[in-house]
């Protein structure tokens, strides 16, 4: 086994589950190789299929001693094309008329190409000159005019169109409820087997994840929320969204058909930013790996985004196609591992001493995270809800992992979203604190992780007399 296997790894790894990583012998290799969460892209997955996948990864993690997070991506609002009667060959100048309800597409007598599509208020939201795409932008097209029961639009690069295509209207205000009722039906399962996670796609306001977070609350949901940014209006809107949200996907794939893709880099920055000034996990996606769906080897400029993602201290980096149908989902893996460990072994501090978390009790944590990076001095707090867990973290303490033990299974698996977190389940003495810390010192020493004598950072309660107070302690390892 290559060494760096047995190294604390900083930044977090997605893979997305699909044909080439679902059975037993492939998951099995990716969970030893360090995965940390499971993506199941509800695009394209039924829900047999669903529940066998989730029950299978759980089985899997159950046997290796290690768990993965399981996040539902579920599709959100989507404006697709409605069936053809043939695939249309369209050509540059073709004119093409968007309806509603006119059943199956063709071409009209006039030589005018027509499709429906699945948003009845397509008439009252396009604009004449607005920007339609196709497929993710391989066919594009203008709006020449705008009536009462069509949009006729001039297709400026052209394609083949086949049935039910993706469309995006860049810069468009979009009017959809956040959730479809196939995502309903998708979340009903994800809260039957308790995924730890759901991603929702185009989230376009802080209203949308306040809606999905009253509606996990009400169907009995520990479930976090990942908010998928993909349009121009999450942009605007990025920073009410990060507050709203449990977690941050940077979903590059739409991204960069919705917004000019030289400006994908700076969203990427600044999303990164706003998260960990939030103290909420953020998700680079999308395109990391994209040649490995092919070839064994990466391209020297996937090497380079990834460094990137790492160097920007993103939580997270996320694999889709790569691990979905791609050839290699394993070795994907171990490159991302090997990146992520050279990039963060490089000597300088990750600590972010310049940035104000926005969460009034962060003092404390800012405390313990300089102390722990002055000292090298690994963290160990203990948590229930994670939020001292997602604060410690934000503040990236120089190369000193964070060891998080709660007694919560589901909270468990949430902090393995977490950069540098590396989460333990436990039982916690209610009576006696201190036996609740050596309990965890224990552990850490069994799993090889501190050995006697090593300094380390206790973020906990204190018992004395009757009072409980918050403390940070510096102890060292004493069995
Ligand atoms: C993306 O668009 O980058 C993305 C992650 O979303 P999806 O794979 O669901 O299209």
């Amino acid at each position: 086994m290559p060494e760096h296997q047995y190294k604390h790894r900083f930044t977090k790894i997605i893979f997305t589950i699909g044909p080439a990583t679902e059975s037993e012998a492939v998951l099995e290799k990716l969970i030893r190789q360090g995965v940390d969460v499971c993506r199941i892209n509800m695009a394209h997955a039924n829900h047999d299929w669903t529940r066998t996948i989730i029950r299978r990864v759980r089985s899997v993690c159950q046997r290796l001693k290690r768990e993965v997070a399981i996040m539902m991506d579920v599709k959100g609002p989507e404006i697709r094309t409605g069936d053809l009667e043939e695939p249309l060959e369209l050509t540059a100048g073709d004119k093409l008329d968007l309806t509603v309800d006119q059943g199956i597409g063709g071409r009209g007598e006039d030589g005018v190409y027509h499709v429906d599509v699945n948003y009845p208020a397509i008439t009252n939201t396009l604009r004449k000159g607005d920007t339609v795409l196709v497929d993710s932008g391989l066919i594009k097209m203008q709006v020449l005019a705008v009536e009462e029961s069509r949009v006729r639009c001039e297709v400026l690069i052209p394609g083949p169109m086949g049935n039910r295509r993706h469309i995006n209207l860049p810069g468009v205000r979009v009017h959809l409820p956040c959730l479809t009722d196939k995502d309903k039906a998708d979340v009903g399962v994800g809260i039957e087997e308790g995924v730890d996670f759901f991603a929702l796609s185009f989230v376009r306001e802080a209203a949308d994840l306040d809606y999905f977070h009253r509606y996990l609350k009400e169907n009995d949901s520990a479930a976090r929320i990942v908010a998928k940014i993909e349009d121009q209006q999450a942009i605007s809107n990025l920073e009410e969204i990060i507050v709203a949200s449990d977690g941050l996907m940077v979903a590059r794939g739409d991204l960069g058909i919705e917004c000019p893709f030289e400006d994908l880099p700076i969203i990427q920055k600044r999303a990164v930013q706003l998260c960990l000034a939030n103290s909420k996990p953020v998700i680079i996606a999308t395109h990391m790996l994209e040649s490995m769906i092919t070839s064994p080897l990466p391209t020297r400029a996937e090497v380079s985004d990834i460094s990137n993602a790492v160097l920007e201290q993103a939580d997270c980096v996320m694999l889709s196609g790569e691990t979905t149908v791609g050839k290699y989902p394993v070795d994907c893996v171990e490159i991302l591992q090997r990146i992520a460990l050279k990039m963060e072994s490089q000597r300088f501090p990750t600590l972010r001493t310049e940035l104000v978390l926005k969460h009034p009790k962060a003092k404390m944590q800012r405390a313990a995270a300089y102390l722990a990076s002055e000292l090298e001095a690994g963290i160990v707090i203990f948590t229930n809800r994670g939020m001292m867990a997602q604060m410690l973290s934000s503040l990236r303490p120089t190369k000193v992992p964070l060891y998080a033990f709660t007694e919560n299974a589901t909270l468990y698996r949430q902090l393995l979203m977490l950069w540098g977190v590396e989460p333990f389940l436990i039982a916690f003495n209610q009576e006696e604190p201190e036996q609740t810390i050596q309990t965890a010192f224990t552990l850490l020493q069994e799993k090889g992780l501190v050995k006697t004598n090593d300094p380390i950072v206790v973020v906990s309660n204190v018992m004395t007399g009757d009072t409980i107070f918050e403390a940070i302690q510096l102890r060292r390892i004493v069995l």
